[in-house]
């Protein structure tokens, strides 16, 4: 048995260009994932099929789930498969804008293909990821990137400076869908530099198309931005289609410093991550 780490994402700009006559949109993104993660343990095992059990949140039964969904797909591409037994400790908190079902569902395709010796290109993985969802081949690659098209055409950074992540949610549920169908004004794309040295020249990009909308279903979002900002805060913005904000700190002590400030409402969930430069895609838990 392996365990993996499957770690969030935050948006540091979200650009939403059009809407395809599919439902889906034209996005320009610049993501990176944070270390924040879900834990996943897998198994192979001498019987058939896959048997997935979840810690810690309720998640949809059925088939449903982003891991489990990955590791069928995975195990469609082999002759004769072997069992799957994975059990998922959610961290991430669920439909947040954090990416976690994405991540959980990109380290299982990653592992399994390791584990299994599948013979599958990168292209190849990020196809089968696309399939399952549109941040899943951002997942499958372990660069912060620029994200294009519907979110799979990847274009990664190289250089982005060591930032912290002051991580708040006002306790909301917040369906990414619902989000998108109250988007009504659509933006360009900002020029896309692919080097970075200092938080601030991030800090001046930060931008969410996705935040009005977010706002208007759920209000706790203005209320918890507003916390941050008394608390000193600078640079906040939503992430993805939320209800997660996060605020953009230069060090792990501005960003500790910042939460200690923070006056929490009840229910609502606090966390500081590191933004994750240059480590692998495929992340064993540590011994
Ligand atoms: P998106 O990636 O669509 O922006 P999100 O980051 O806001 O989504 P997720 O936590 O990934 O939110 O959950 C999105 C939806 O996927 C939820 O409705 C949830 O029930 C479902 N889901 C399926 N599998 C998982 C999983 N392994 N972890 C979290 N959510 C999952």
């Amino acid at each position: 048995m392996a365990i993996y780490r499957a770690a969030a994402k935050v948006n540091l700009c979200l650009h939403v260009l059009s809407r395809q006559a599919d439902g889906y949109h034209q996005l320009c993104m610049l993501m990176q994932r944070i270390g924040l993660y879900d834990l996943i343990e897998i198994e192979l095992t001498a019987g058939s099929g896959v048997e997935l059990e979840c810690a810690g949140v309720v998640l949809p039964p059925g088939g449903c789930n982003l891991a489990e969904r990955a590791a069928r797909l995975l195990l469609d591409q082999l002759s004769d498969p072997p069992g799957v037994r994975i059990v998922l400790h959610k961290r991430i908190p669920v439909a947040a804008g954090l990416g976690g079902g994405s991540s959980d569902a990109a380290t299982v395709l990653l592992a399994l293909r390791q584990q299994l010796n599948v013979p599958l290109a990168q292209e190849q993985l990020m196809a089968l990821g696309l399939r399952l969802g549109a941040d899943v081949p951002f997942f499958l690659q372990g660069q912060p990137a620029w994200a294009l098209g519907i979110g799979e055409r990847l274009q990664p950074l190289r250089g982005l400076p060591n930032c912290w992540y002051v991580l708040l949610n006002p306790g909301v549920a917040l369906s990414t869908a619902q989000v998108y169908g109250q988007v009504r004004h659509y933006s360009t794309a900002p020029m896309r530099r692919l080097h970075f040295t200092r938080t601030a020249e991030l800090a001046g990009l930060l931008h969410n198309d996705l935040q009005l909308p977010a706002q208007g279903l759920a209000p706790a979002i203005e209320q918890a931005a507003a916390a941050l900002h008394a608390a000193g805060a600078e640079a906040v913005l939503l992430s993805g289609s939320g209800a997660t904000l996060f605020a953009l700190c230069d060090s792990e002590v501005a960003a500790r410093q910042l939460a200690a400030r923070l006056a929490l409402a009840p229910g609502w969930w606090l966390a500081v991550a590191e933004g994750l430069v240059d480590v692998p895609a495929l992340l064993p838990a540590p011994a």
